[in-house]
């Protein structure tokens, strides 16, 4: 039976791209992919068609597909609305409806973009990182958290950091299989000399660890973790962490690339169900122009078929596709660079159709 597969272009620049990313999907039919899309509002575009940045029949669809590909959501004429009715609410909803737990967001600089990162190429070039991180709980979200007064009339703000057993458990086995599908390395990220639910963190993964013998497992203390980030990032395949430490790690990681419109990301359910999109937003600033980098969105879809969909030679050969792509100097303004030659949303699509046909 065909996968069905929610598409959610959203705002901006989401339409753009994701045009192109469902026409990789579409391709990919004649290499035995079976799929069938159905597209949905979400957003702005949400709001726009029902009144609500996620609309009933939008999360009915999401709930009964078996993969989720969204482009991006919001934009300057949606900011004035109230909070519960703005574009971003729609994706909050998409993650919490589905229990999407683990976040998975890879940090992948093409040897040929090494000069985009602040770094020097050298350190970057080739970089391959996974950063796991658990998207559903600790600080964000435990309770009791809030503003309150003291006897003396001072006031404090307080929030809870919790994890428990089973919740450390889940996103480490996520990170686990992840490391056995790459180099069988995973770093678990804490902070274990201070933090109590560190403590409890390290104990769960090593237990978990027991299951993956092939895996090499590590630990690393956060602030030491942010310092190898910089210092040496090729050193790491996978690494997992809680939510609050994965938020900065992985936006510092993706920022050794130095190139927004490359990266992709997914957002997991306990049933390996996904939300697929890329990291960048909805870029008011160049929407509808045609000169949106597509290439995060279609590796978005590479990671859908590795993780969802369970096509794995699909997804190798997406990537591939898009290597060759920058091999051949085609770039979008955002990645152009000296002696390559700049081409816009449609035409790198159709390039990277052109080297799947290859
Ligand atoms: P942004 O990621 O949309 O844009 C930041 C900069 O990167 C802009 O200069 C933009 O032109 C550029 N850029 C982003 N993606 C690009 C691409 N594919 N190709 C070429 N250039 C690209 O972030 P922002 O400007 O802070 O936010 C714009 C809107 O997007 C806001 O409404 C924000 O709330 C929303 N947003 C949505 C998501 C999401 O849907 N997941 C994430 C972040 C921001």
């Amino acid at each position: 039976m065909s996968q069905k597969i929610a598409v959610l272009p959203g705002d901006g620049i989401g339409i753009e791209i994701v045009a192109e990313a469902a026409r990789v999907l579409n391709h990919l039919k004649n290499d035995g992919l079976d799929i069938e899309m159905i597209e949905a509002p979400v957003g702005g575009a949400g709001y726009d068609a029902a009144g609500k940045p996620l609309p009933d029949e939008t999360l009915a669809l999401v709930k009964e597909s078996d993969a989720i590909l969204l482009g991006a959501v919001g934009g300057p004429q949606y900011e004035a609305l109230p909070r519960e009715l703005r574009p971003e609410r729609g994706l909050l909803g998409l993650r919490s409806e589905l229990g999407l737990f683990a976040n998975l967001r890879p940090a992948i600089l093409y040897p040929q973009l090494a000069d985009a990162s602040s770094l020097k190429p050298d350190v970057v070039a080739g970089l391959d990182i996974m950063i796991v991180r658990e998207l559903t709980g600790g600080i964000y979200f435990g309770e009791p958290r809030g503003i309150r007064e003291k006897a003396n009339g001072e006031r404090e703000g307080f929030n809870t950091l919790v994890y428990s057993e089973s919740e450390v458990d889940r996103i480490a086995r996520v990170a686990f299989d992840i490391a056995m599908k790459r180099g069988k390395r995973l770093c678990s990220v804490d902070k274990a000399n201070v933090l109590e639910v560190s403590e409890l963190w390290r104990e769960v993964v090593i237990k978990a660890g027991s299951d993956y013998p092939q895996v090499e497992l590590s630990h690393m203390y956060v602030d030491n973790a942010a310092m190898q980030l910089v210092k040496w990032p090729k050193q790491f395949d996978v690494m997992v962490t809680k939510n609050m430490f994965g938020d900065i790690l992985s936006d510092a990681a993706a920022m050794l690339t130095g190139s927004i419109g490359m990266l992709p990301s997914a957002s997991l359910d306990a049933n390996s169900k996904g939300m697929y999109e890329p990291i960048h937003g909805s870029a008011p600033d160049i929407a509808g122009k045609g000169v949106a980098n597509p290439l995060a969105t279609i590796l978005s879809v590479a990671m859908m078929l590795r993780y969802s969909l369970d096509y794995a030679t699909l997804a190798d050969k997406i990537e591939h596709a898009v290597g060759s792509v920058l091999d051949k100097g085609l770039r979008t303004p955002d990645i152009m660079a000296e002696g390559c030659r700049e081409v816009g949303t449609v035409e790198m699509g159709e390039a990277v159709l052109g080297e799947l046909s290859a």
